[in-house]
């Protein structure tokens, strides 16, 4: 049973005001909050378990080692890999990207070769693969995205030479909330023979992911924004690529045997985790697996599709609202209203077509004009209303949308519809102040 009532109350942050306001918080896709278990298991660990982890010889060491190592594991059955040794820890979607940026850099990329990501990429999927292209002389290429906010798989398949080597993409987009076709753009590239890494950070929170289905190579998420804790994160690698890999990062637990002559390395995943890992924040990430799995990922997905779709309706019924993406849902009437800015953005939003998830970007004009996605955000949130403004870490995406920024509001597995509507009023209020 998928009770809201009772989820909520799992969640203490839900029930807090600001300015007065109930809290709305549509900000899940830069972070969510964190249920009771989730927080109470931290403060357990640290008050009865605490212990470096790894090589202990002593009951407290040995049993935060079975909860990180037991953690590992059930990151492995969330997402399904076939093996625990091919679950890295890592800080989070950021760190595991440039683990595999660096890494990966060293061990196949050679001067003139390519490697491909999108459009619609965050920052953080696009920069390392920047910095290990300046590094080793290789060149960017990039998926280009159709008017509907879905990538142009064509113009994906012709983008392949024998140089390509990797393929970086995301699973959902942070802005439109565009669902790709992943597992069409992983056969792609493998019949080029070439991996792929998919960029799980927003699509690990909202439905069932299976990395044996996607058949990918790489695949990063991180535990913050799926309920868990801060600063920890996930590479999943098919254990045939990371064996070939060399370390990352040098120091204590990567190692096997250290001699001022040589130094050999220890076996996977070890050797891409450096240093005392957050061991207590890898066993909330556990607790918070546990806990959206007892609810059901594909109860969570239908709950946020839901909610999203009543969204998408009734902010559409807004005068001068613009949305991006999702454009199965949107009225050719946008168009006709779109403003004499001469934005790119009129195509956006109103054909058929692109599976998509929890997430709306939006503008909202009033005579003409944008009202700024800052002010608006800046009101909302006077409302108790939190939602995101600016590029989100996705200016690439901006440039094509021909717009400096929107406002994003992102749901999660608790938001209501009477949030919803909270955020569809307070929409309207701030629009009568301009
Ligand atoms: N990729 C995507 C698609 C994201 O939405 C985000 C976070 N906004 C990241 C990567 C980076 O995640 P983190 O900051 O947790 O490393």
């Amino acid at each position: 049973m998928y009770s809201l009532q009772d989820i909520r109350k799992d969640f203490p942050i839900l029930s807090r005001k600001v300015y007065n306001h109930p809290l709305v918080y549509l900000d899940n896709g830069a972070t969510t909050q964190k249920p009771k278990q989730v927080v109470e298991a931290m403060v357990d660990e640290y008050y009865n378990v605490n212990a470096n982890v790894h090589r202990g010889v002593h009951f407290l060491s040995q049993q935060a080692t079975e909860l990180h190592e037991s953690s590992r594991e059930a990151v492995r059955a969330f997402i399904n890999a076939r093996s625990s040794s091919e679950i890295l820890f890592t800080r989070g979607t950021t760190e595991s990207i440039n683990l595999l940026a660096f890494t990966f850099g060293e061990a196949f990329i050679h001067a003139d070769d390519e490697i491909i990501v999108s459009t619609m990429e965050h920052h953080s999927n696009i920069v390392p693969w920047q910095m290990m292209c300046q590094r080793k002389g290789a060149i960017l290429r990039v998926i280009p995205m159709t008017n509907l906010g879905t990538l142009d798989l064509d113009a994906y398949q012709q983008l392949f030479s024998d140089k390509t080597k990797l393929v970086c993409c995301t699973h959902v987009s942070n802005v439109l909330g565009t669902i790709n076709p992943v597992g069409q753009i992983v056969r792609i590239a493998h019949q080029h023979n070439v991996p792929v890494l998919i960029d799980g950070a927003q699509s690990v929170p909202h439905m069932p992911v299976d990395v044996q289905a996607l058949d990918c190579d790489f695949f990063a998420f991180s535990g913050h924004k799926v309920y868990g804790p801060t600063g920890v994160g996930v590479l999943y690698g098919k254990e045939n690529w990371l064996d070939r890999l060399p370390p990352y990062q040098g120091g204590g637990e990567m190692i096997q045997n250290v001699s001022f002559e040589k130094t050999t390395y220890n076996t996977l995943p070890y050797k891409f985790e450096a240093g005392t890992p957050d061991y207590v924040a890898t066993h909330a990430l556990a607790i918070a697996l546990d806990y959206v799995s007892a609810l059901g990922m594909e109860q969570i997905f239908q709950h946020e599709q839901q909610l999203t779709r009543y969204a998408l309706d009734q902010l559409q019924q807004i005068e001068g609202m613009t949305i991006f993406g999702h454009a199965s849902h949107s009225t050719s009437d946008l168009a006709a209203s779109m403003p004499s800015q001469g934005s790119t953005s009129a195509a956006f939003g109103h054909e058929t077509l692109c599976s998509s998830d929890a997430v709306i970007s939006f503008l909202v004009q009033k005579d003409g004009h944008y009202i700024h996605p800052l002010d608006l955000g800046t009101l909302l949130d006077r409302l108790g209303i939190a939602v995101r403004t600016g590029h989100h870490c996705a200016e690439p995406l901006m440039n094509r949308l021909g717009i400096p920024g929107t406002v994003r509001a992102s749901f999660g597995l608790y938001n209501t519809v009477d949030e919803v509507d909270a955020l569809v009023d307070g929409i309207r209020r701030v629009i009568q102040m301009f």
